[in-house]
């Protein structure tokens, strides 16, 4: 049974990953920082292990690995976001930004990868978002931060594809989240607007995308940004 784990699978687009992949019968740990009370039941629904671990910190998550052990796959998927003009960002938020959105992923495959290199097989799925393709207003740290997942992806792709193990991103457009209960029901209709399939996408669609990058039907493909957005970016 393939192990997976989920970084930040207590709500959201990880809670999403760890239902799919405990349905798909993997054997499933995922990560998370404050939502103790989802974490659990979450666990408790599905099967998987729930782990308190702060993603930015390499202490928090070699104490995880401890209980987790080894992973075949991991999706690093734990991130914040934060609507800010530029002026108005500090140096806290600019920090805090990339040490969860993108120190995160290098500390998770660091303390991860040493097992999968010696199987010669694993797969490494990292959420990115449209505004790290294409910038958004207000969100420079974040865009900024998730297009460095995707130069991460690139270059780790090239360096473990000799070593059996794939790296892909998955881009996702606008998803029904809490991280976008700023949003107000004019902005949803907006966004549904610009969207060419006309809905704004699920979790679950992100899941399904993680699930099919998992599997062995995508050994072909390493390195790409795979994008999940009902075409509002084309
Ligand atoms: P969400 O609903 O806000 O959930 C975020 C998850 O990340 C939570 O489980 C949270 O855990 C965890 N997390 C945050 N900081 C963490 C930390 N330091 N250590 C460990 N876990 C941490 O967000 P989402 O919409 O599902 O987003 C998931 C990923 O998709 C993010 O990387 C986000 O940037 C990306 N994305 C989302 C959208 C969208 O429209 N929703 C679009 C593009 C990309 P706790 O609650 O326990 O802290």
């Amino acid at each position: 049974m393939k192990r997976v784990l989920i970084t930040g699978g207590s709500r959201g687009i990880g809670a999403a990953c760890v239902e799919s992949f405990s349905k798909a019968g993997y054997k499933v740990f995922f990560t998370y920082k404050n939502s103790k009370e989802k974490a659990e039941e979450l666990a408790l629904r599905t099967g998987a292990e729930a782990i308190c671990a702060d993603v930015s910190s390499f202490e928090a998550m070699k104490k995880a690995a401890l209980v987790i052990g080894n992973a075949d796959i991991i999706i690093n998927n734990a991130g914040i976001s934060q609507i800010k003009m530029l002026q108005d960002i500090t140096e806290a938020d600019w920090d805090n930004m990339f040490n969860i959105n993108i120190k995160g992923m290098f500390i998770t495959v660091k303390t991860f990868l040493d097992n999968m290199i010696h199987n010669k097989w694993g797969r490494i799925i990292n959420i990115s978002s449209m505004w790290g393709e294409q910038g958004g207003s207000c969100e420079v740290h974040y865009s900024a931060s998730k297009s460095a997942v995707i130069g991460f992806t690139k270059a780790l792709a090239k360096e473990l594809g000799p070593s059996g193990i794939t790296v892909n991103c998955i881009s996702p457009g606008v998803i029904d989240t809490d991280m976008n209960s700023h949003l107000t029901e004019e902005n949803i209709d907006e966004l549904t607007a610009e969207t060419p399939v006309n809905k704004i996408g699920k979790a679950m669609d992100i899941a399904n995308a993680a699930l099919f990058l998992a599997s062995e039907k995508s050994s072909f493909i390493t390195g790409t940004v795979i994008p999940v957005n009902g075409g509002i970016i084309m």
